[in-house]
Order: C-alpha cells, then structure tokens, then sequence
C-alpha cells in the first residue's frame, strides 16, 4: 500500500504532465466544430435597410399594416423629395406599402391596383424576388375572392421562386395561402401540411407577421374536424404569438377572434362565443377592409342565433348580405346566407330558408366548399322535414350523412398529422422543462471541460488536492447528470402519454411498431386482435352537458379500460373518444371476450360525472388473429380494417363489436358478429 501510493501519484504526475506539453499543440482539442449546413435566407428588408433612406421607408411599411393614414403621411413626405425614384427598391417597397395601405383604408381595388403594379414593375426590371412577392400578393387577393384556380398558380410559381432563392419570409406567406385555399376546399390533410412547413419555416423568423396567423388558421381544421380541444389549444397559442409578437396588426387578432367565437358557437357556449365577439370588434373597428366587416356580421348572426334572439340574427345577416363590396368575397357572401337559413328556419320561414340554402350551396360549390355544402345540406333537410316534405329532407339528409361520413374518414386519415401535432403540442408543453435539461446538460459538459484544464494545472501544483477535487467534482457530476437522464425519460414518457385521460397515446403505439420492427425474433407464434373502440353519440353528451362533462366521461371510460383490460394489453387513446386496442392472444386468451367483457364494463354502469350519471355505450371494429408479422408490416392497413368494421358496427345499431379473423390462428368464423 505503501510503495503503491507514491508510484500512482509519480505516474499521475507525469500523465498530467504530458497532457500539460501537448495541449498548446492543439492534439487534445475537440475536433468537432460545429458544422453549419444552414444556407442563408433571401431576406429583402436587410437590403433595404443599408439604403440611406432604408430605415424611413421599413418604418412607413410596419406602419401601413396597422395605421394606414400616418403611413400615407410618411410616405408622401419622401414621395416630395422624390426618393422613390431613386432606387428600383425604394420604388418597390412604394408599391408593397402602398397595397397595405389600400388594404387597410378598405380600397380594396386600389390594393390590387398596386399590386399590379408591383408585378409589372418586377417583369419590366427582371426581378425574380419582386416577381415572386407579387404573385403571393395577387394570390392572396384572389382566394379573398373564391377564385382558388388563378390563386393556386400563382402560388406555385410563386412557391418554386421562393424556394429556388430561399425567400424564406415570402415561403411561410405563400403556404399559409395554400394551406387556406384547402381547408376551405375540406382537403384537411394538405391543409394542415402546408401549415406545417410555413411553421417549421417561422421558427427561424419568431417576429414574423404570420406566425399566429398559421397557428390561427390550424385551428379553424381543427374547428372543421370538431376536434374542439386542439382548435382551441391553437387559438390560445395564437393569441399569445400575437401578443407577444412586435408588429401588431389588428385584422390578424380580429380573425383570430372571429374563429374563437365561431368555435363556441359550436360547442353551443353562448357566454364564451359572445364575449369573443366583442373582443374582435374592437379591432374590426380599427381595420376598414370590407372582407373583415362581413366576417364580424356573420359571427354577429351566429351569437344572436344562440342566445336565441333569432330576429335580431336575422336582421344582422341582411346587413351582411347588403355590406360594402360582399360581392367580391364569395365565402363570405355563402356563410351570410347560411347563418341567415338557420335563423329563417328557427323562425318557421323554411321557404325563404331554402330559398337561401340553394344560393348558398351555389356559391359553397364555386368555392369547392365541403364543409358549407355539408352544413346546408343539413339545414335543407331540416326546412323541408319541418314543411312536410319528407321524401326532400331525406335525400338532402342523406346528402348531408354522406358527407359526413366522407368528413370523418378524412378525420381519421388526417390523424396522420394530429399525431405529429399532439407530440409537437406535448413538446411545446415541456419544451421549456426540456431546454432547461439541455442547458444544464450542456453546463455540465461545459463544466467537465473547465474542470479537464483545471486539473492539468491544480495537478502539477498539488496532485493530490487536485485528483481529490476532480474525483469529488465528477462524482457531484455524475449524480446531477443521472437524475437530468431521469427527467429526461420523464419527459419522453410524458410525450407519450395522453394529458386528458393518461392513456398512451399514438405515438406510444408507433414506439411499440417500431420494436416490433427491428426485433424479429420477437415474431414467433405470437397473435394479435387490433380493435378500434369509439364511444357512440358522445357528441349528445358533449352537446347536452359541456365538454368538461364529456371531458370526465373520457376520463372515466379511460379508468373502466385500464381495469378491464390485462396489463400486456395495449390501451391508446386514438383522437377524441376514439380509442385503439392491442390484446395479444397468448395462452388462448379469448380476445373477443375480453372485448366483450369491456363492452360491459362501460354499459353495464353509467359514469359518474358531476354533473349527472351519463349511460355510454360502445362500438368497436377488430381483427383478430394478425400475426407478429402482419402487425409489424402492415399496421396502418389493419386499423383501416378495424376502422371499416367500426363503421359497419355503427350503421348497423352500435353498441356491438364487428371482426374479422386472419389467419395466425384461425379458430373463429370470417366475420364475426356480438351484441354488447
Ligand atoms: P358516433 O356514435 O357515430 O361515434 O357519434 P359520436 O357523436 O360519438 O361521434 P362524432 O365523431 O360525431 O363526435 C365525436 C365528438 O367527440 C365530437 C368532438 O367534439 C368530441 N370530442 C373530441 N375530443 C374531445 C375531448 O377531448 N373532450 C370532449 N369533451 N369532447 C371531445
Ligand atoms: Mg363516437
Ligand atoms: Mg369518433
């Protein structure tokens, strides 16, 4: 012990020493810089602000969208001395400012005007950025006015510019615009992916102008699917961009109003739609453009329709029927008439009512609107049920019911992306907690750097004290970096946990997919059921008791699951009251008992709720039978497979489960059908 003391501190010594002499040679330095593959965006307004007159002239456009008269003002002051005729660009930002300016004084054809002249002084002087921004511009203009073929070409030329240049400010506004023209056209998935790429763009552009705007309009998706919780986690975190953002523009937070209260008006919250109303009329007031003013009669229309005070919502949707310029906004025209449809009827008009309703439907399928068409149809049966014709209100309610059910396949298909955007609002949520992680991680890597040259030095000084201080050093290190690694998994798992119900939630069962993936071993003899579970008219419970009391429902189904099913079963929670189940079939287990014993479970006993005892039945689809292999390969065409037999359960009186058997182990009949 004695001998072997002094020779571990000679050679520690002499190590340090040697790591003392190389250092200055640079042999021990991190050889990993950080590599940047980040090309460097197109960005206009820096080129405009080295011009000796840049400054004045971006300060006279961020004004142009929120103060059209004072941005008059600045610019016929440099328009005196003749400063836009000095630089193509002065000249340029003239006719972009100008359009905003048009815009927000409610002139409207003089915006155009200006936009035109934009594009032309562009093709004149071959600008190709020019070129590009006008085109978004006219874009814009023309999905305004419903005419989405002349927009959509615009934009893809306007979207292979940008991208050829990396005009990536112009990107994020040109995919907004696609991303509106198909969530009218109830093309939700591509809707929802062109918001998706104008926001991984916005990140590097936090100011950004459309920032809340895309996050608004993610929301009304969320609005046209009923998915009220997200569209509503969307309109908050709009609200909160808005504010937070340092250009204010009234007409964004006038919009973002409009949706909020048009997503009460469907949750029936008379209290909440109201008051959301009058929050975006202050700031209509304050924004002249005539598209604006008929949006905020429609919303009008629709309050006074809920709180019940049906003349007066009729009288508002006449006015926005006679507003400025309602013409040239056919979305808007189509949605007065129907907001007026639905007050003529409650008021016993159903003539006039359909009357409406055929205008309506015109304009809606113009504009390739499913969503206004479906809405309509729904209204037509509901008139001529109430006039006595019965054959009538079949037909349009079968219209109405097909549609509908061709909206729900798209819900589910657009699941796809609710996944992506569930994992990206769970990592919103904890982003904060996990960046905070990663810079104490970071600090620490930082620290243990720090700590290497103090050791070579302390070392040499005085080794012992030294070795003793690193070993205590690394050791406080190696504690603080276990329990981060453990927040960390606390993270992941809650990322992959459902925040309502605590359910995992998909992206749980893409994990397990994923293993079951890459370890083929894990394939042999082993069978599966895949089931689709979905609660029957919940949206009765919703619509009768508020959504907190359809909220503790989930909450208590969710319980009877995790209690009725074993602990090697998988419970997900798929979107709404959707949920997935995967029961593997092993020791004989009977799968379809299991599910039946489920079934029970949740209508044997109503919920418990505090606002009443809820009675809620079941529906399921499955396969059973599905080998390791099957599952592995081709999941996405087993739930679509479960998904259909859903249906058939829900056509054919719900509260039954409807499945199918594979051939893993073929013990049941083809089709297989059970009463709850
Ligand atoms: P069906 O028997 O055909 O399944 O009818 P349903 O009413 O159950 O189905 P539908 O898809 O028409 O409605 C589902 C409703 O679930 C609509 C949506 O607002 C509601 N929902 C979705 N997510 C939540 C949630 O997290 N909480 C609450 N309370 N409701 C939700
Ligand atoms: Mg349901
Ligand atoms: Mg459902």
């Amino acid at each position: 012990m004695n001998v072997v003391k002094p020779l571990m501190m000679i050679s520690i010594v002499s190590v340090t020493l040697l790591l003392f002499i190389l250092r200055p040679f640079g042999l021990l330095d991190d050889k990993s810089p950080l590599s940047s593959t980040k090309t460097t965006a197109f960005v206009p307004d820096e080129l405009m602000a080295a011009l000796p007159f840049g400054q004045d002239i971006l300060a006279a456009r961020d004004l142009s969208r929120f103060d059209g008269d004072e941005a008059l003002l600045r610019l016929s002051l440099l328009e005196q001395r003749g400063t836009f005729e000095e630089h193509d660009l002065y000249k340029a930002y003239y006719y972009m400012i100008m359009n905003n300016i048009m815009l927000r004084l409610g002139r409207i054809d003089d915006a155009t005007g200006y936009t035109k002249r934009l594009f032309t002084f562009a093709e004149d002087n071959n600008i190709t950025w020019l070129r590009a921004s006008a085109l978004a511009e006219l874009a814009i203009e023309r999905t305004k006015r419903g005419d989405f073929v002349t927009a959509n070409q615009y934009l893809t030329e306007g979207v292979t510019i940008a991208k050829a240049i990396n005009f990536d400010s112009l990107l994020i506004k040109l995919y907004n615009t696609l991303g509106v023209i198909n969530n009218i056209s109830g093309d939700y998935g591509q809707a929802q992916q062109f918001f998706h790429k104008g926001l991984k763009l916005v990140e590097n552009y936090p100011e950004h102008l459309y920032y809340s705007k895309i996050i608004s309009n993610l929301s009304l998706i969320y609005i046209n699917l009923e998915e009220w919780s997200k569209a509503l986690e969307y309109i908050e975190k709009a609200k909160v961009i808005y504010h937070t953002g340092a250009r204010l523009e009234p007409g964004i937070l006038a919009i973002l109003l409009v949706n909020e209260s048009n997503m009460y008006f469907h949750l029936n919250d008379t209290e909440n739609a109201r008051s959301a109303y009058e929050d975006a009329k202050v700031y209509v007031k304050q924004d002249a453009s005539a598209r604006l003013k008929a949006i905020l009669f429609k919303t009008h229309a629709d309050v006074l329709y809920l709180e019940k005070n049906f003349a007066m919502s009729l009288d508002v949707s006449h006015q926005c029927l006679n507003s400025k310029d309602i013409n040239e906004f056919p979305l808007q025209k189509a949605l007065c008439y129907t907001s007026k449809a639905r007050s003529e009827v409650a008021l016993g008009n159903n003539i006039i009512a359909v009357n409406d309703l055929n205008i309506a439907i015109d304009y809606y399928e113009n504009l390739s609107s499913r969503s206004g068409i479906t809405l309509s149809n729904q209204l037509l049966s509901e008139a001529y049920e109430k006039l006595g014709y019965e054959a009538e209100a079949l037909k349009y309610f079968k219209l109405y019911y097909q549609e509908n059910k061709k909206a729900l396949f798209d819900r589910r298909q657009s699941e796809i992306y609710q996944l992506e955007e569930s994992f990206n609002a769970e990592t919103n949520r904890h982003a904060l907690a996990l960046l905070n992680t990663q810079h104490e991680l970071k600090k620490l890597a930082l620290e243990r750097q720090t700590l290497g040259s103090r050791v070579i030095f302390g070392m040499s000084l005085c080794a012992v004290f030294g070795l003793g201080y690193v070993i205590k050093k690394n050791l406080d290190i190696e504690k603080k970096n276990e329990l981060l690694q453990c927040s960390n998994t606390d993270l992941v798992e809650l990322s992959t946990r459902d925040a309502l119900t605590g359910l995992y939630n998909r992206r749980h069962f893409e994990y397990y997919l994923q293993i079951l993936n890459q370890d083929k071993s894990l394939y042999t003899d082993r069978c599966f059921t895949l089931a689709i579970l979905d609660l029957d008219h919940f949206k009765v419970i919703n619509d009768n008791h508020g959504h907190d009391v359809g909220d503790e429902v989930l909450i208590e189904v969710s319980k009877r699951f995790q209690q009725s099913l074993h602990s090697s079963d998988l419970i997900i929670r798929w979107g709404g009251e959707e949920f997935v189940c995967l029961i593997e079939q092993k020791n004989n287990v009977d799968s379809l008992d299991r599910l039946n014993r489920l079934c029970h479970k949740i209508r044997n006993k109503p919920m418990k709720t505090d606002c009443k005892d809820i009675h809620v039945t079941l529906s399921v689809g499955a396969v059973v039978d599905i080998s390791a292999a099957e599952l592995a390969a081709n999941s996405s065409d087993l739930i679509k497979l479960a998904d259909e037999y859903l249906y058939k359960a829900k056509q054919t009186g719900r509260n039954q489960i409807i499945a199918e058997s594979r051939n893993c182990k073929p013990v049941l009949d083809n089709v297989v059908e059970i009463n709850c």
